[in-house]
């Protein structure tokens, strides 16, 4: 606390990202990142790119990586934003389009950044629940809006809407901005960005962090109408004119272009669940249904505070979420092969 903080800042209630222990040797399935390293072809590209050339200011259209992203998803540059991570292109859908009389609408589980936008832009929301079985119903959000947002597959919860719930929801919905958050479909959900050309109030956003395993340059983007792509860009251009540097831009470039490298990564992945998740079950667990690369999983018999403690004293590190109606889950993230099996062993010896 100090007396030259500006109102707004004492009232806030940052975002806790997950742990990043500095401690060697642990098995870290705490925050979804991916248990692959990016293609090499994303490395040799930033080493080339690692040169006097630095010295420049990057791109500030990242108009390279725009193209890449377009022609990937088979839209046109102008329906494409990017930014530092799909944390800041969130930040800025925001900013841009949910200041409004009606409240937000997002479920009451979802990723707990939402709500910390809305304090920040001081955004009216209400949470929507999730079903008894945490699955999102499409027509618990047809009411008056603001604009509505969720993650799809959800997070922490794993599951997965399918696209025709989406339209559903978009064709009764027409009056606000609907953002699917698409941090984890390249797990096994199919994109929302295929209806963007018959909505134009869809965003749909996606991030290079988990499928494309590039969580430490921070590449996120969103596709929709250019109209909406313009008001973005009118807040960034208030905002940090380079939000994504050379490196990134080239890397981001590179990732776009070596498919196969990206397709075997996540087929890797989504093999891992299916043995996780088997393994869980055979301990008793129950697993939700998971199209991401991590599982949501609670045990009957057993307290998920205590799991996760007696997991980190041998060195696993899983995410717990002390909310209410998730007490009793814990988020685990898909590792290798090597981390899922040991995973499943220090947890056979705490049940
Ligand atoms: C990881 C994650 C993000 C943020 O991704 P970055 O691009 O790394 O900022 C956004 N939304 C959800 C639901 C996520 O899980």
């Amino acid at each position: 606390m100090s007396r030259f903080w500006s109102p707004v800042v004492h009232n806030l209630d940052p975002y806790v990202p997950g742990e990043q222990p500095k401690m060697a040797n642990l098995i870290k399935l705490n925050t979804n990142e991916n248990p692959y390293g990016p293609s090499p072809k994303v490395l040799d590209a930033i080493r080339l790119a690692t040169s006097d050339t630095l010295r420049l200011y990057p791109d500030p259209n990242a108009t390279d990586l725009k193209q890449a992203i377009a022609d990937y998803h088979q839209v046109a540059p102008n329906q494409v934003f990017v930014g530092n991570g799909s944390d800041e292109v969130l930040a800025h859908v925001f900013h841009a389009f949910f200041q409004q009389q009606a409240p937000l609408l997002f479920p009451d589980i979802t990723y707990s950044f939402y709500p910390v936008y809305c304090q920040l832009y001081q955004i009216a929301h209400q949470a929507i629940p999730l079903t008894d079985s945490f699955e999102i119903k499409v027509e618990d959000y047809f009411r008056e809006n603001g604009g509505i947002i969720f993650p799809n597959p959800n997070a922490p919860t794993s599951r997965l809407l399918d696209l025709a719930e989406i339209e559903k929801l978009l064709q009764k919905n027409t009056d606000s901005v609907v953002v699917i958050d698409e941090a984890y479909i390249d797990f096994g959900g199919e994109t929302a960005i295929v209806l963007v050309d018959k909505y134009p109030n869809l965003l749909v956003t996606q991030t290079l962090s988990k499928s494309r395993s590039l969580a430490g340059l921070r590449i996120g983007f969103t596709v929709g109408h250019p109209d909406l792509i313009a008001g973005l860009e009118r807040i960034k251009d208030s905002f940090n004119s380079y939000p994504l540097d050379s490196l990134a831009i080239t890397a981001g470039v590179a990732a776009f272009e070596d498919k196969t490298y990206f397709e075997q990564t996540c087929q890797k992945v989504i093999s891992s669940r299916k043995w996780v998740v088997r393994e869980l079950e055979a301990l008793g667990f129950l697993v939700l249904p998971s199209e991401a690369n991590f599982v949501f999983a609670t045990h009957p018999e057993n307290d998920a505070a205590e799991l996760s403690a007696g997991l980190r004293k041998q060195g696993v590190i899983v995410r717990h979420f002390k909310q209410q109606r998730t007490e009793q889950y814990l988020r685990i993230t898909i590792g290798t092969t090597e981390e899922n099996q040991q995973l499943l062993a220090m947890m056979d010896t705490l049940i």
